[in-house]
């Protein structure tokens, strides 16, 4: 730690009292330290899309595929796949530092449990039906204290990553029923599983429980940080549950009332 004093004088200018200030400098080059990662992952996140996508710009400008259209069309069509990660993974670091640095301002309101279900639902089915999943709501009572918005974000990220990771003609079930003086939210599918050993891990920013994970799902490895993010500063808990081969649920909590925060 660090000491610093400081003589602080009345209105005549006569010293009157110190104050003492002792900051924890391990406490901060630790931070330091963090940001300093962050800042490496992330410029190694975009620099990968983007040189990819100057790699391609690079040999159509040569010329080299003028007179082979097809060859060109698909030079084209990975420049605009790259684009779109990189488009994906700038609103995902935005929004998670948007969500970690304490500057949004939840607007919060009883919500019933049902409606925010029934609202992610609305907002993922034509994904689901595309993907040949079922989505089913096995209950939804209670109510929580909490922004809509950020809640309906949150089931969308575990529908989103739920319909991912999980085969055609799976079901995903979606619960919350109310505990004590919170609500528990669950999102169960019968998708790939999880391994133990990255149970945690997943919920950290870029991490991902497979390389291809990234490439082949088009994932950012961001998604759980916000939902962790979102739920934390709801005063709520999340965490996971899964076995390999048979199915993984996600389950977050959410305080019913603003007094038991
Ligand atoms: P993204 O989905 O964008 O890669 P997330 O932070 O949402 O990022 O998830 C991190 C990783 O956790 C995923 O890449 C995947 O490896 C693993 N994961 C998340 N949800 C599931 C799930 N329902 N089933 C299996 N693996 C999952």
């Amino acid at each position: 730690g660090r000491l610093s004093l400081s003589l602080v004088r009345d209105v005549e200018d006569c010293p009157c009292y110190y104050v003492a200030q002792i900051q924890d400098i391990t406490e901060q080059h630790a931070i330091d330290r963090m940001k300093n990662e962050f800042i490496s992952i992330v410029s190694h996140e975009l620099r990968t899309p983007l040189t990819a996508i100057r790699g391609f710009l690079g040999l159509l400008d040569t010329g080299i595929y003028d007179n082979k259209p097809d060859k060109a069309k698909h030079m084209i069509t990975q420049a605009l796949t790259n684009s779109d990660r990189l488009v994906r993974l700038v609103n995902d670091i935005l929004e998670l530092e948007r969500q970690s640095s304490g500057r949004v301002q939840w607007v919060m309101e009883v919500c019933q449990a049902a409606t925010l279900i029934n609202q992610a639902i609305a907002g993922m089915q034509s994904i689901a039906d595309e993907a040949l999943i079922n989505l089913v709501v096995s209950s939804a009572t209670g109510s929580v204290w909490a922004a809509p918005d950020a809640m309906i974000q949150t089931l969308t990220n575990l529908l989103s990553n739920a319909i991912k990771f999980s085969p055609p003609h799976s079901i995903i079930t979606l619960s919350a029923q109310p505990h004590l003086n919170h609500v528990l939210f669950q999102v169960k599918d019968q998708g790939r599983g999880i391994p133990d050993d990255k149970l945690e891990m997943i919920f950290e920013r870029f991490q991902q429980v497979d390389v291809s994970d990234a490439r082949q799902k088009g994932g950012t490895g961001l998604g759980l940080a916000i939902c962790q993010s979102i739920i934390h500063q709801h005063g709520g808990k999340i965490w996971v549950e899964s076995h390999i081969g048979v199915g993984s649920t996600f389950y977050f909590t959410i305080p019913s009332s603003p007094s038991s925060l």
